[in-house]
């Protein structure tokens, strides 16, 4: 297909004004890409980062960015196999190769040749075919964009990294963040005693009907409430979904051979640990990161089955992309803001 799109592109790092909206030629199709028709991108951080220069991994400008892409496949090149051409996706944050170690040995997120996943700020995107994964027809694509960096990211943290039983006590910090309210539905799905942690009280009535048994409402140390609520014990499960700002009292959460995940990190400061204190309660200390092919299948199934529900804050025009990203910066809203080309 030869032609143009709209697109948002940034030519330099900066701030919001950055995007500037422009007639750009649709790329082509290689073998083993997808052109998907964008219905819908989610806003997500690792875009702002990547648009104010913070991040600059695989950066270089005019470039594209958006990664949470839901939308229709349109064209598939040669050797595609995984999608067809009507299908309905959403994306993973990144493609990987399929053949290094790493992916192997059912650890794609580490694949050695992986690529970022960007482009979604246009009315296309052509990606290689393991960035998509299908979605029913069913389901929204303003919900579905969000789900591989939301919802795939808490799976894979309270399922697989973290190891969630039945009758676990599963405390989550940020528990109204893109990854935390997920983490509630998934960690109450599991059978686990669900405790979130937030600091407003605002919150509350939301992560109850998410799916929390007790919701603390704290902005400095919560562990006296969380050692209330479970019997003196402490959380078996940690999802931190803030880092640093909450280590100290997350930790101190911590149940004897308990399980921390670290799923995300605010801001640059460091954390501190005598490591006797570690080996004291004999507890692990987890890495968790992206999602996976078949995580991401999973958690589009169990928003199917409304048990994963993300939250969309608004939905507006490309158009308004400047407003989307000075609004997300601002953390300025609860849910996803999705832009629709
Ligand atoms: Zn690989």
């Amino acid at each position: 297909m030869t032609g143009t799109m709209r697109a948002a592109v940034l030519h330099a790092a900066g701030p919001p004004e950055a995007f500037s909206l422009e007639d750009i030629a649709i790329p082509e199709v290689k073998p083993g890409e997808v052109r998907v028709r964008v219905k819908a991108c989610g806003v997500s951080f690792r875009d702002v980062v990547e648009r104010n220069g913070t991040y600059r991994r695989d950066v270089t400008f005019p470039l594209v960015i958006g990664l949470e892409i839901a939308g229709v496949v349109e064209e598939t090149g040669q050797g595609v196999s995984l999608v067809k051409e009507g299908d309905h996706v959403c994306t993973k944050a990144f493609s990987s190769c399929g053949m290094c170690r790493y992916c192997r040995s059912g650890r794609e997120t580490t694949c050695l040749n992986r690529q970022p996943v960007r482009g979604g700020y246009a009315e296309y995107v052509v990606l290689p075919q393991d960035a998509f994964v299908r979605i029913p027809l069913s389901l929204a694509f303003e919900k579905a964009c969000m789900l591989g960096a939301g919802a795939g990211v808490a799976l894979n943290a309270v399922r697989d990294t973290a190891r969630t039983k039945i009758g676990d006590r599963v405390l989550v910090t940020g528990a109204t963040g893109g990854v935390g309210l997920p983490a509630v539905q998934i960690a109450h799905h599991a059978g686990a005693e669900v405790i979130a942690v937030t600091r407003s009280e605002s919150k509350r009535a939301m992560l109850e009907q998410a799916g929390a048994h007790h919701v603390i409402v704290a902005d400095g140390d919560f562990s006296t409430a969380v050692r209330d609520v479970t019997g003196g014990e402490g959380a078996d499960v940690i999802i931190d979904t803030v880092g640093s700002h909450v280590f100290d009292a997350a930790y101190n959460s911590l149940a004897l051979h308990g399980r921390y995940a670290f799923v995300g990190q605010l801001n640059s400061d460091k954390i501190s640990i005598n490591p006797a204190r570690i080996f004291f309660k004999r507890a692990q200390l987890l890495g968790v990161g992206s999602v996976s092919r078949a995580q991401l299948a999973d958690v589009i199934e169990l928003a199917e089955q409304d048990i994963v529900r993300p939250q969309i804050a608004e939905v507006m025009p490309l158009e308004d992309i400047v407003k989307a990203h000075h609004l997300v910066e601002a953390s300025a809203s609860v849910g996803r803001i999705v832009v629709t080309p």
